[in-house]
């Protein structure tokens, strides 16, 4: 059956290489029907997302966003769809989480230089341009400095969770994420779980707070991976998601949209479990 579906994509407006129209001309090249934007800490993306989307009548675009958060010694990342993203408290949250990236992305540069591998911050914040500043901005300064010959490389010893120039940054932890999600009227996804140590305590925890689904069809797991996470959210009721979390890196083997995604059956529910999150959230007339 052809891939129809994409919940996981991102573009310039974080640390994808496509803009969004770009990727909404991509994606619908493709033949994909139901797409999610999901950018990390912004959702400023999705207007030019849904001006390019209206030369595709059969395109639906679904908002997202990709939330970090920390546990120890690894990362969590979290997606919330259908949120009410032009919330302002939402939107001042997303910006302190952008600020933070920018000292981070600083702290990262002057340890990169301390290693023998200086890039200029300047040309740093170039690549990354308005949006949501990263890890692989900085990796393709590095790139173009000829340390790397792919930005994931650079990610092996000195820009991953556990590497030599790896800096923090204001997070949220897991719960918070979710909350602040759902509080904002949005479904809580728990991205990529396949690397979690301990995914049936995080479950457990996450549904406590509110968590709805989590990342199984996602196009760099295998077939036997894909089965044990599926098996996993059955058993927590936690709706099956999936995409590509396309970036258009560039890198050799990267997972193309239309690749691998959840089947049409998960974005119907996906809809109704937010159409029903929207209802419960109404205040209600007494
Ligand atoms: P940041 O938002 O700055 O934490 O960067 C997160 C992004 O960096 C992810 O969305 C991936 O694109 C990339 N990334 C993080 N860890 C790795 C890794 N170990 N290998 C390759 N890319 C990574
Ligand atoms: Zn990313
Ligand atoms: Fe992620
Ligand atoms: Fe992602």
């Amino acid at each position: 059956m052809p891939v129809e579906v994409d919940l996981h994509l991102h573009t310039t407006q974080s640390d994808g290489r496509l803009t969004p129209t770009e990727l909404v001309r991509l994606v619908a090249q493709k033949g994909l029907r139901v797409v999610a934007i999901t950018d990390h800490d912004i959702t400023d993306g999705l207007a030019e997302a849904y001006q390019a989307a209206r030369a595709y009548p059969q395109l639906t675009i679904i908002p997202g966003v990709e939330l970090s958060t920390d546990i120890p010694g690894n990362e969590v990342h979290m997606l919330g769809y259908y949120l009410d993203y032009e919330d302002a408290g939402f939107q001042a949250t997303l910006q302190r989480f952008r600020e933070g990236r920018v000292d981070r992305a600083q702290e990262m540069v002057r340890k990169l230089a301390q290693l023998g591998m200086p890039v200029d911050w300047k040309r740093v914040k170039e690549i990354a341009g308005s949006g949501a500043i990263g890890r692989p901005h900085i990796a393709q300064a590095l790139v173009e400095k000829g340390y790397f010959q792919y930005p994931q490389q650079a990610f092996e010893r000195h820009l991953g969770r556990n590497g030599l120039a790896y800096a923090e940054r204001e997070k949220l932890t897991p719960p918070e994420a979710v909350r602040l999600i759902v509080g904002t009227g949005g479904v809580a996804v728990l991205a990529h779980p396949a690397m979690l140590d301990g995914l049936e305590r995080i479950l457990r925890e996450l549904w406590e707070a509110g968590l709805q689904g989590m990342e199984v069809h996602y196009a760099e797991y295998d077939e036997p991976t894909r089965a044990r996470l599926a098996e996993a959210a059955h058993r927590h009721g936690l709706l099956p998601c999936g995409g590509s979390d396309y970036h258009a890196f560039g890198t050799p083997g990267e997972h193309l949209p239309g690749e691998l995604g959840p089947p049409m059956e998960v974005a119907r529910r996906l809809k109704e479990l937010a159409d029903a999150n929207a209802r419960a959230r109404r205040p209600q007339r007494v």
